[in-house]
């Protein structure tokens, strides 16, 4: 059998526990037998995080930056227990957070769509796509706990001397303050990545604040978002039929849970940290079944499963116990990747060998009905049998080579 072949490589992300396990399952049997597949490997096992004082981490979000296309397995980030655990130096901060500000990219989330799991809404028949802003508001703010009476205000001095003063109101008893900020150019760049993906996966964006209330804050958000918008991104969405849409936050809510899906909701940073997992349980109530892609302004691409590394299974895996633990979101992230680097390359073959594996994990889990514990527990009977893992990517494999063979892929 001819193995598609790659022009250039795509950056691999290794990474910890069980999420590592099915990584290299998902690679032998669903990957390289079919295609020759070229990467630049980094290892992300915490204890090379550990030796390498998380130069491997800088190393790999550079890599991405030369090769524009990465993959990535999920990985630990350390905290007290693992430090021990691992007996690490100390805790190294989430792999995540330091690729993601290498490349200054932005997260989307979307649910993986199966005819057998009913969204809790029952609208929902296309995906909704989940861009969290990823910079500043209450995640790098400041608060003050006062005991008395008293006033505040917020001081703002710039580097050449300017003051500029706002008093909060007057402060009747005990209570709480907050300050947060955002910068124009993290706005700019987040607005920029979601207008791409829309573009890219040719869905409608939403962006929705509370420009009414929040008028200097959220309203800035409104304005830069129409600025990238008119200036960079109007004519294309015209030219593909899309629309760009801002709403108050409240009416988002309610319009997304009338909708059918379909479009990339780009969210303030404390709106997805909510609306994302909300949207996940809603959709699919398994972590497995999304999919989860990072995309900068400057196009720089990285996907990986939404999940963590499932610990609790690696522990079981570990005693020789075989488990129904989910590969699903580690394929799509190979998938994703793939798919990715063959659209830049030109390379069909790829592209289509990416989408055959997608549907042959539909195909599995809708026609088939097999499936991990995790789906079974949210899936519409009949399910024909709750498989382990390995017998799971088994039963994805023959569906892959029969849908290879069909749409005459590998000729
Ligand atoms: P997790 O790995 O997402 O797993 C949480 C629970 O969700 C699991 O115990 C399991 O539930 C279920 N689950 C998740 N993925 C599944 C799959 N593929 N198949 C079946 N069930 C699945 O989160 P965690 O165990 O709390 O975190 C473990 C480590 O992952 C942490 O060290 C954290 O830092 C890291 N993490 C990394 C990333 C990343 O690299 N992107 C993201 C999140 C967390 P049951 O046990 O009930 O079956
Ligand atoms: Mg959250």
């Amino acid at each position: 059998m001819r193995r598609i072949p790659m022009d250039k490589p795509v950056v691999e992300i290794d990474g910890d526990e069980m999420a590592r396990v099915m990584w290299h399952w998902v690679k032998e049997k669903l990957i390289l037998p079919y295609v020759d597949l070229r990467v630049e490997y980094y290892d992300l096992h915490v204890k090379v995080r550990d030796e390498t004082d998380d130069r491997v981490t800088v190393e790999a979000a550079e890599a991405i930056k030369r090769h524009g296309v990465g993959v990535k397995c999920a990985t630990i980030t350390p905290d007290a227990e693992r430090v021990k655990e691992y007996g690490l130096k100390k805790a190294w901060r989430s792999p995540n957070a330091t690729i993601r500000e290498v490349l200054d990219g932005t997260i989307f989330r979307a649910p993986i769509i199966l005819r057998n799991i009913v969204p809790a809404v029952r609208f929902w028949r296309k995906p909704i796509v989940v861009a969290r802003h990823a910079y500043g508001d209450i995640y790098a703010g400041v608060g003050i706990k006062f005991d008395e009476p008293g006033e505040a205000e917020l001081v703002y001095r710039s580097v050449s001397g300017r003051e500029v003063r706002v008093k909060l109101p007057k402060l009747e008893g005990p209570g709480v303050i907050q300050a947060y900020h955002n910068l124009d150019e993290s706005i700019r760049s987040f607005a920029r990545a979601s207008f791409k993906y829309g573009l890219l996966n040719k869905l409608d964006v939403w962006f929705a604040a509370k420009d009414t209330i929040s008028k200097v804050y959220d309203a800035r958000f409104k304005e830069i978002f129409q600025e990238v918008y008119d200036a960079e991104f109007r004519e294309e969405f015209e030219r593909n039929g899309l629309k760009y849409e801002y709403y108050l936050i409240d009416d988002a809510y309610a319009r997304a849970v009338r909708s059918e899906g379909g479009f990339v909701w780009a969210t303030k940073n404390f709106d997805g940290d909510v609306i994302s997992d909300l949207v996940a349980s809603a959709f699919s109530g398994s972590l497995a079944l999304m999919t989860s892609e990072l995309l900068s302004p400057q196009g720089y691409y990285l996907s990986e499963a939404a999940h963590g590394t499932v610990r609790r299974h690696y522990y079981r895996w570990l005693q020789g116990e075989k488990t129904s633990t989910n590969p699903t979101g580690v394929i799509f992230a190979w998938t994703r990747g793939l798919r990715e680097r063959g659209r830049r390359d030109g390379n069909s073959q790829l592209v289509a060998f990416a989408e055959a594996l997608e549907d042959a994990v539909k195909h599995t889990i809708e026609e088939d009905r097999i499936m991990t514990q995790d789906v079974a527990r949210v899936a519409e009977p009949p399910i024909n049998a709750i498989v382990t893992t390995e017998e799971f990517i088994e039963a994805v494999k023959r569906n892959l080579d029969r849908i290879l063979e069909k749409r005459r892929i590998l000729e």
